[in-house]
């Protein structure tokens, strides 16, 4: 079969696609309807049905692999090296649950997990899942405030944190941000499960704070069954940035999951039970919640979690462990490939790839350099993806397991099976043709995988996603994009004022309402600036209340210096600006707007387009001298 012919199945006819796409993973009982599109545009996939991630990740391999590798994780942060068995994960799994248990947690109940890439992140997310209940996870990355609105969000009962994580050699403490974020919630946990990795100490709160080896000591022998969820139970919640500064819980399903997840190692990945799976990404992330944790297990892969940078020790160290554990699929992002371009191209020959198929990268644009230097370095294919946390898995990419569709530098691919990938007019909702720029768009319903709601807010979810395109009830990517005559879709970037950084999501609007929180500023803007290394890193411009604040170069630098440690403090290092310039007003429309897409283009040297609607061209002046310094 084509791929061509694959995909019109799954338009044309998604009940019988995908209800055979469902025979990839066990269901306790079997659904009765395939898809419930009853109320659009919401869908409910393999209604009746009842199923379970964790039985499908780990006990389902059991009887054929459970001395076989399930997770290999390597910390070159703390040199260690940890390998468990399908049959010990399992284990460990079950006293996770009975720890989670005797702390109070039940089927439906909320249990965020703020953690460093360590095995016990894993362990939390499936024994959540054994026993139903939703995750939440939160990058570790995140500081107190972004972690605290999710905390009030997400209404945990339980949280599980560590000490601390470490980056590039340096510990960074978790428990102090976690303290503070939970002091900032009006939504109080009422248990923290502490795993202490001796790195870092921290202080305990009697009666809320346990210790996870304590707990698991007294629970080796655990058996906990797998709770049956129903197929539209859902999983998980994952925060994502969006153009407000409140974060959405994107809220994911169960079965509908899991069969895109075993579908997608399949046709997509091309991974077979017994090898080895390998992504770089971070358990806080979508990525790394499909393919780290699920999706490689449900596929029987055994994945490899690595804690560390792609260049230390040294810039080989990726391709080292490709060679040492026979790594048959990676998945990493444009980002981690330009920091190994700067480094000589001999690492990418120095180790036996031969285990290795193809490369994904994904999560930003694949620049075509980029492209082209990981390919002839490694002589393994590249495949680009693209996605969204709301997705779950790729919209579009080349599906190798089908056939041999080839590649186009540039461009990601082609239209997912189970995705009617739409290029709209963003004023009329007129369709478009090739090579025309438009909206990337995704026609009702959204196949299996996809997020099911806003969590806690239904309406949210229609708001947001279903309602930007004129006439059309269709899912909005907030991309823009073109489709040449082949149907090979190339992406131009977002259409809002979400911003990527390094490959990941970050809103400008969070950044906005941390810089406005230093007392000095009367207000900000804040856009996103390409960047050769990180794809785009954001700049912010700030209005003083006082601009004599900033009247020496002295003072500039120290109020800066200040304004990012407030919005390093808030949010983390992952959303502080690269620079934060003082200006004495904003470019702005006669309405009060303010001129993003002007900004960002003076940033780049660019021409700032369209300024008819300006209040005061002199703004724009004012930008390039702050600029030049
Ligand atoms: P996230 O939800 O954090 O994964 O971010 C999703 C956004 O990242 C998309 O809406 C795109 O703007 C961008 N993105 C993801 N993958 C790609 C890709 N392969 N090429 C270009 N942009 C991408």
């Amino acid at each position: 079969m084509t791929y061509s012919e694959f995909y019109r199945h799954s338009i044309d006819d998604p009940a019988s696609f995908w209800a055979e796409e469902a025979k990839r993973i066990d269901w306790q009982t079997p659904f009765t309807q395939v898809l419930d599109d009853s109320r659009p545009p919401f869908a409910r996939w393999f209604v009746g049905g009842t199923t379970n991630l964790c039985h499908n990740a780990v006990d389902r391999w059991l009887p054929t692999q459970a001395d076989k590798p399930a997770l290999i994780f390597v910390s070159t942060e703390t040199d260690e090296e940890r390998i468990l068995t399908f049959g010990e994960l399992h284990g460990e799994i079950q006293r996770m649950a009975a720890v989670m248990q005797s702390l109070g947690v039940v089927r439906g109940d909320r249990v965020l997990i703020y953690m460093p890439m360590v095995p016990e992140a894993v362990i939390a997310m499936l024994a959540c899942a054994r026993i139903g209940a939703i995750h939440s996870v939160v990058f570790g990355g995140f500081a107190s405030m972004s972690l605290g609105s999710r905390i009030e969000d997400a209404t945990p009962r339980l949280v599980i944190s560590a000490d601390g994580g470490s980056r590039a050699g340096k510990v960074v403490p978790y428990k102090p941000l976690l303290d503070e974020a939970i002091r900032l919630s009006a939504h109080k946990p009422s248990a923290v499960l502490m795993i202490n990795r001796g790195l870092t100490p921290f202080s305990s709160e009697p009666g809320r704070d346990h210790d996870y080896a304590a707990l698991r000591a007294a629970h080796l022998d655990a058996l906990v069954p797998v709770v049956w969820l129903e197929s539209t139970d859902t999983s998980y919640i994952l925060y994502t940035s969006g153009t407000t500064g409140r974060p959405k819980g994107v809220q994911r399903d169960v079965g509908g999951y899991a069969v895109a997840l075993a579908s997608s190692m399949k046709h997509i990945y091309c991974g077979n039970p017994g090898e080895t799976y390998f992504s770089t990404s971070d358990i806080g992330w979508v990525v790394g919640h499909s393919y780290i944790v699920y999706g490689p297990l449900i596929g029987g892969m055994a994945t490899l979690m690595y804690e560390g940078t792609p260049i230390r020790p040294d810039a080989g160290i990726l391709w080292q462990l490709v060679e040492r554990f026979k790594v048959t699929v990676m998945f990493s992002a444009p980002t981690a490939i330009r920091v190994l371009k700067k480094h000589d191209a001999h690492w990418l020959s120095r180790y036996d790839l031969s285990s290795l198929r193809s490369l994904f990268l994904a999560g930003e644009p694949l620049d075509e350099p980029t492209s082209s230097w990981i390919s002839d370095g490694l002589g393994k294919p590249i495949i680009d993806n693209y996605w969204q946390t709301e997705t779950g898995w790729p919209i579009l990419t080349v599906a190798h397991g089908i056939d041999n569709t080839p590649t186009r530098l540039g461009s990601p691919g082609l239209p997912m099976y189970g995705f009617d990938v739409r290029l709209l007019d963003e004023n009329t909702g007129e369709t478009l043709g090739p090579n025309q720029k438009g909206v990337i768009a995704i026609a009702q319903p959204l196949p299996p995988g996809c997020m099911q709601t806003v969590w806690g807010d239904d309406e949210r979810f229609v708001k947001t996603y279903f309602s930007s395109i004129p006439g059309h009830q269709v899912y909005s990517t907030f991309d823009w994009g073109v489709r040449d005559a082949q149907g090979y879709y190339f992406i131009l970037g977002r259409t809002d004022d979400v911003i990527n950084v390094a490959g990941h999501r970050l809103g400008t609007r969070e950044i906005e309402e941390s810089i406005n929180s230093h007392p000095a500023v009367a207000e900000c803007a804040v856009v996103g600036v390409a960047d050769p290394l990180k794809g785009q890193v954001a700049i912010g411009f700030a209005v003083l209340r006082d601009p004599a604040a900033a009247a020496s170069s002295a003072d500039r630098l120290a109020l800066e210096g200040a304004v990012l440690a407030v919005v390093n403090q808030q949010l983390g290092a992952i959303a502080r600006p690269a620079r934060v310039y003082f200006v004495n007003l904003l470019p702005k429309t006669r309405s009060g707007k303010v001129l993003r897409r002007s900004i960002q283009a003076v940033c780049e040297g660019r021409d700032p387009g369209d300024l008819t609607t300006i209040e005061d061209a002199s703004a724009l002046n004012a930008l390039r001298e702050a600029l030049a310094g």
